[in-house]
């Protein structure tokens, strides 16, 4: 039984597919990972997506997580309309980026801020300033965190821990990814064996303040503080990258969970999603005088024709000014319910399952836990999720089309959208069952 249609979806994808590759504008929007198609959204408001065939879902992917007040929120959509009848883009200095600066920097510990279009852009620049401030080269990252498309972070692990990484995908080149190491999440060992050995060549280590791009898979306990001080120790800078996380798991994103509790803070910062308030705006920040040998100041170049646009960044202030601690007390409660309604339906339905938090950020993995680096969350189980995922699609919960995603809520998540979540779930759950038998 289906209760939705996708005609008009399905004669949209076919006309995409002529003149997009594979439909799409990014690859995990073409339901690949669960099949079916992609349903065209045609509007949106507070927690509900509406599609092309007249479907409506409540919202867990809250476009990737940028979403963080609901759909066309009307105080942002206004500051947005006003923005776009004075100009859309001048090239100069505005009034929106400092004041959205200023809001990041008294959010974070960052002391100074540079605009850019993406969180790729914010990781790359980073990276760049990284190599220039201390003159080396290697770059650490972690497997199973995402950092955007940057070529040095489309790697995996080459041989061994300490051996320098591959292209991850073909058209990267070799020389990209010969001065990255991908070490395993949470392994402090690997950590310490890696600058062990290429210490006094490390330029940075670049994490996800939180895992949220292989399902959300939390730092351990001082897990992060381990990684501030190990660089430092080494004359590494420490990259915390906060493109999910940031003004998403908590107020002062994942730093105001670990780092503002254990005294520690990173070298650099990225920040995107949330912070552009649904438009094309991230940033990267950090010490003044890291961030101080960027052009013009430095000799560090990067640069942006549209960095810092002032829709995006009057956008992304009217959000971040209406981020009080009331929404992230609303998430959490959310989540809470919708944590143990998931955790209860699945029990239920026998599915084994592991669901996991930081902050405000939660998924759920299917399979047992504990899930603390990329080895244990890829051994959810695909099958299961797809069938899960299509059960939660009928009863009109749009849940993120990959088994390895953050459910994102909004602060328009209210009684009645919570409700609809989880009366779904127990059917969902034996969906699962079903499908996860059947696979082995
Ligand atoms: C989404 C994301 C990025 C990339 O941001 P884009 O705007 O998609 O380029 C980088 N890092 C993390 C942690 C992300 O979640």
């Amino acid at each position: 039984m289906s209760r939705t249609t996708d005609l008009r979806s399905r004669e949209l994808f076919e006309r995409a597919h002529a003149v997009i590759p594979g439909g799409v504008s990014s690859p995990v929007r073409a339901f690949n990972a669960v099949g079916g198609t992609p349903r065209f959204i045609t509007s949106a408001q507070g927690a509900y997506l509406t599609d092309a065939d007249g479907n409506r879902y409540v919202d867990l992917v809250a476009s990737w997580g940028p979403m963080l007040l609901g759909h066309a929120h009307p105080e942002v959509q206004a500051a947005v309309e006003a923005a776009v009848r004075r100009g859309t883009s001048f090239g100069t200095p505005t009034e929106p980026e400092v004041e959205l600066a200023e809001e990041i920097v008294g959010r974070t510990p960052v002391d100074l801020v540079r605009f850019v279009s993406s969180g790729t852009e914010a990781t790359m620049s980073a990276i760049r300033l990284a190599r220039g401030f201390t003159g080396r080269d290697v770059v650490i990252k972690f497997a199973g965190c995402y950092h955007g498309h940057v070529d040095a972070l489309l790697a995996s692990a080459g041989s061994g821990l300490a051996t320098f990484a591959v292209p991850g995908t073909p058209g990267v080149p070799a020389s990209s990814t010969e001065l990255t190491l991908v070490l395993p999440y949470n392994d402090r060992d690997a950590v310490t064996a890696a600058f062990a050995e290429h210490g006094d060549r490390i330029a940075c280590l670049i994490t996800e303040a939180a895992p949220g791009n292989m399902g959300v898979v939390p730092p351990e306990p001082g897990f992060n503080a381990f990684l501030a001080e190990t660089c430092a120790a080494h004359g590494a800078l420490f990259v915390s990258d906060e493109v999910m996380t940031g003004f998403r798991a908590s107020p002062q994103g994942q730093w105001g969970l670990d780092g503002a509790l254990e005294g520690w803070a990173p070298d650099l910062m990225t920040f995107g999603k949330v912070m552009g308030g649904g438009f094309p705006a991230a940033a990267f920040g950090g010490r003044a005088d890291v961030m101080s040998r960027l052009a013009p100041e430095g000799p560090v170049y990067q640069a942006g024709t549209l960095s810092g646009n002032p829709v995006a960044t009057t956008a992304g202030l009217a959000t971040l000014r209406l981020a009080t601690d009331d929404v992230y007390a609303h998430l959490t409660k959310a989540g809470e319910t919708i944590k143990a309604a998931a955790a209860e339906a699945l029990t239920d339905a026998g599915v084994p399952h592991t669901i996991s938090s930081s902050g405000t950020m939660f998924s759920v993995f299917l399979c047992e836990g504990p899930v603390r680096d990329f080895a244990d969350a890829s051994r959810t189980d695909a099958a299961a999720y797809a069938a899960f995922f299509h059960a939660m699609l009928d009863a009109g919960v749009y849940l993120p089309p990959s088994a390895y995603e953050a459910w994102f809520l909004s602060a328009a998540h209210d009684d009645a959208a919570v409700q609809t979540i989880v009366d779904a779930l127990p059917g969902a759950a034996r969906a699962a069952a079903e499908a996860g038998k059947a696979t082995k």
